[in-house]
């Protein structure tokens, strides 16, 4: 954490949430943001296409974000089963995951698919997250620092900046598997992402820009994991589907 990052705590729903469940997870998320109007944190749900409407009534002037798991690149027409930026704006996402490893494994999304997403998100005035991380195989042959400087390369646009853009990095061996990285390897990728974001973008938008770690963060590792100094924040799958375990990992934030 630094203090020039305010740190961002983003929950991926992914495909959990029926109307009923959806809005009552809102709900308490909700009561409790309000809870805290001077919260040192910005904080954001990604729920189902679904339930995007039904979440953002509940969460409506609470101060809890909307954002969206996944988007096309166009801005409508003849894309059958896919949702637009410009839709996703127009339902009330103020910013959009792209880039997700299951996304990027279960639709073979490339690098450039990945930037193209993020240029198109960026294009609407909400804010690219773009996830980035290595599989178990490629860390165990060494591999993680160039993995994952390739895929920065290839999937920030060149018109990133600090408010346009986050990166999420989440190896994909930590995701939902209970595994986490270790606080070393987490601040030594996570200083490295800023390094190549600064070759790619300059110092000044590297040093501005939120890094969040994403991989089984809960209410137990979230504190340590937080207060690394290149980490800035988290993108949180189950434990986001828990309004207490959500909200106690955003309680590890500092209070500024
Ligand atoms: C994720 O899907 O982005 C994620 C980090 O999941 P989990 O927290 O369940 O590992």
């Amino acid at each position: 954490m630094s203090n020039q990052r305010r740190p961002l705590i983003a929950g991926n729903w992914k495909m959990n949430g029926l109307r009923a469940d959806a809005a009552a997870l809102a709900d308490e998320l909700a009561t409790l943001r309000k809870s805290q109007p001077d919260a040192a944190f910005d904080m954001l749900v990604c729920p189902p296409f679904t339930v995007m409407e039904t979440v953002g009534s509940v969460i409506e002037n609470s101060g809890v974000f909307l954002g969206a798991q996944t988007s096309h690149t166009a801005s409508n027409g003849a894309h059958t089963g896919d949702i637009s930026p410009v839709m996703l704006k127009n339902a009330g996402c103020a910013h959009v995951i792209v880039g997700h490893s299951e996304r990027r494994t279960d639709h073979a999304e490339s690098d450039s698919a990945v930037l193209a997403q993020a240029s198109a998100v960026i294009e609407q005035d909400m804010i690219a997250i773009i996830c980035v991380g290595e599989t178990e195989e490629q860390r165990e042959s060494g591999k993680a620092l160039d993995v994952v400087r390739t895929q920065i390369i290839g999937s920030v646009p060149s018109n990133a900046t600090a408010a346009n853009t986050v990166v999420a990095y989440e190896p994909v061996w930590a995701i939902g598997t209970g595994k986490v990285a270790t606080p070393d390897d987490v601040q030594e990728i996570h200083a490295d992402i800023r390094k190549t974001l600064a070759s790619k973008l300059g110092q000044d938008i590297a040093n501005g820009m939120r890094i969040l770690y994403g991989g089984s963060m809960k209410p137990a590792n979230a504190k340590e994991l937080i207060a690394l100094s290149d980490v800035d924040g988290g993108l949180i799958g189950g434990a986001a589907l828990k309004a207490e375990d959500f909200w106690a990992i955003a309680q590890s934030c500092p209070s500024q």
